[in-house]
């Protein structure tokens, strides 16, 4: 090959080989595959990046925080329901000063724990302790025995009540006569009576404050009969004379004590709900029969 034919394929291989000048010429050609010497890839320039910042020392942890102890039972919680305990009643709200529940202020007028059953009949009559005195037809002092074994105790008069003035008259009342006639009782062996005297309007329930003012009436009715026992008729009589929210479901189907003269008490549905459910019906003869039982029981001793 040639050399200039070897010249070109280098170039065309990148390789530029080294021709000496024609100019120069020292007598000695170099050879044609010396190459220039090779440049040393530059590195790129160093860049500088910013610092980064230190992490800054952690502070201190702050001291552990102490664990409350365990909670102790709170004392809002209401103490569970027991058979026979009635909890104190709290006091009733002060009486005007002409109220017939105050001390009495002359022989003429005695004071309701004081007086006789024509008294207090007549003060029921003519009461006007709460608004419901404005609204009524009739007051309903209650009807029956006044020696009586049993007292039976319910609500507040109805509208029936209410246009004749006597307790439990109405459907509800055929039904309560059913009941005692059951267990062999007539009405004028047992003494009826309601914790309101007066009907409230549209037969809402009882405001607390209503029955605080006529519980004299009901106290002294008691207090003058001196039952052997009393049957509670439905929520308001019960929840009201046991001084609880507990429902009717939960008290009936066992014996209480009421009052100074711890006067055993039943609890069972009030005949008007028992016209709304039936079914409930046998509840409340277990309650009467347990009532006849120890009517029977008390009779003997
Ligand atoms: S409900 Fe009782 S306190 Fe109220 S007016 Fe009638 S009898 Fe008096």
């Amino acid at each position: 090959m040639d050399e200039q034919r070897r010249l070109s394929y280098l170039a065309r291989m990148g390789v530029h080989a080294w021709q000496p000048r024609t100019d120069e010429h020292d007598g000695a050609a170099a050879s044609p595959l010396e190459m220039p010497p090779a440049v040393p890839p530059q590195a790129p320039p160093a860049t500088l990046e910013p610092a980064r910042p230190r992490p800054a020392p952690r502070a201190p942890e702050p001291p552990p925080v102490p664990m409350p102890p365990p909670c102790a039972p709170s004392s809002s919680e209401p103490a569970p329901f027991t058979e026979r305990t009635v909890a104190p009643r709290a006091p009733a709200p002060e009486p005007p000063a002409d109220d017939l529940f105050a001390p009495a202020a002359s022989a003429a007028v005695p004071a309701v724990a004081t007086m006789d059953w024509e008294q207090l009949a007549r003060a029921v009559h003519g009461c006007r302790g709460c608004a419901l005195h404005e609204t009524r037809q009739h007051s309903v002092f209650g009807s029956g025995a006044r020696n009586a074994r049993l007292m039976l105790i319910g609500e507040a008069p109805g509208a029936d009540e209410d246009r004749q003035g006597e307790p439990f008259v109405g459907r509800a009342g055929q039904l309560l006569t059913r009941m005692l006639a059951a267990i062999g009782l007539a009405r004028e062996e047992v003494f009826i009576a309601n914790v309101l005297k007066c009907r409230p309007p549209g037969n809402r329930d009882p405001h607390p404050e209503e029955m605080a003012r006529c519980e004299g009436y009901l106290q002294r009715q008691i207090a003058l009969i001196e039952p052997t026992l009393i049957l509670s008729l439905g929520r308001i009589s019960a929840q009201h004379l046991l001084n609880t929210d507990v429902s009717v479901g939960r008290l009936r189907g066992r014996w209480f004590e009421v009052g100074d003269a711890r006067i055993p008490l039943r609890v069972t549905y009030h005949p008007a709900y028992l016209l709304r459910s039936p079914a409930q019906k046998a509840k409340s003869w277990e309650d009467l029969s347990a009532v006849a039982r120890r009517l029977r029981e008390t009779e003997r001793k």
